[in-house]
């Protein structure tokens, strides 16, 4: 069955393996909901400290740069609850028992009606911290429900209503973003030393590349391959039995 447009959740949090991941996946939604009133959180699991082509770059420079791109991102989305950061080593997210407890507190402070992360059943995906972190997150969320996971955390159990998963091997849920894509693009080229490496956009040819980063990302949005009102939506796999 396919599904659009959720009520505006009270809350939600959304969880990416790195920064520009949230942006790339629920921009847009963030931004509407954001925009009626929901108290957007973020949680950014790596600290991006493989996101470079420079070798000379020093990490711990990397780290900060991109901590404050991704703040500057969650303003552009107008979110209004906390962007955190988990500070795992990019590229090398492992799922254990100590991140599923972090992501589980998360979940139980925020108390996020809606929780977006990324598919973790995405076929053929490259990237482990987008598949560990997928997994990690469903782990957390059947953990933040249970009064018996993690009873030393001494915060009430949370079971969330709705979980949207970004980036989905198969879409069934659909939210109208017309009017935040903007906040999308703006939010995503917050992210200056992603700019040549993810998003194709050298130096060089700055106008005419981030010209043509903008379309490609807008015929992403296009989704009337589904239904002539969704000329600019994002997709999600919608899971509801939580
Ligand atoms: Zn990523």
């Amino acid at each position: 069955m396919v599904t659009k447009n959720l009520e505006v959740p009270k809350r939600a949090l959304a969880i990416g393996a790195h920064p520009d991941d949230i942006e790339f996946g629920a921009g847009a939604t963030l931004a509407k909901w954001s925009d009626h009133g929901c108290e957007v959180s973020m949680l950014i699991c790596t600290d991006g400290s493989k996101g470079t082509w420079n070798p000379d770059l020093k990490k711990s420079d990397l780290i900060a740069i991109r901590k404050a791109e991704q703040l500057l991102a969650a303003e552009e989305l107008n979110v209004a609850g906390k962007v955190a950061f988990l500070g795992e080593v990019d590229g090398e997210l492992e799922m254990s028992g100590n991140l599923r407890k972090r992501i589980t507190l998360f979940i139980r402070n925020l108390r996020p009606n809606v929780i977006l992360t990324h598919d973790p059943w995405k076929r053929y995906r490259l990237h482990p911290d987008h598949r560990h972190v997928g997994y990690l997150v469903l782990d957390a969320i059947v953990a933040a429900r249970d009064p018996h996971f993690f009873p030393e955390q001494n915060v009430a159990p949370h079971r969330p209503d709705e979980l949207l998963l970004f980036e989905a091997e198969l879409e069934d849920h659909f939210e109208q973003c017309k009017g935040y894509e903007n906040n999308k693009l703006n939010a995503l080229l917050c992210h200056q030393s992603q700019l040549e490496s993810t998003m194709g956009i050298s130096a060089a040819s700055i106008d005419v590349d981030t010209v043509a980063f903008k379309n490609r990302e807008l015929s992403k949005l296009d989704r009337r391959s589904v239904g002539e009102e969704f000329s600019l939506t994002e997709g999600y796999k919608r899971i509801s039995e939580l």
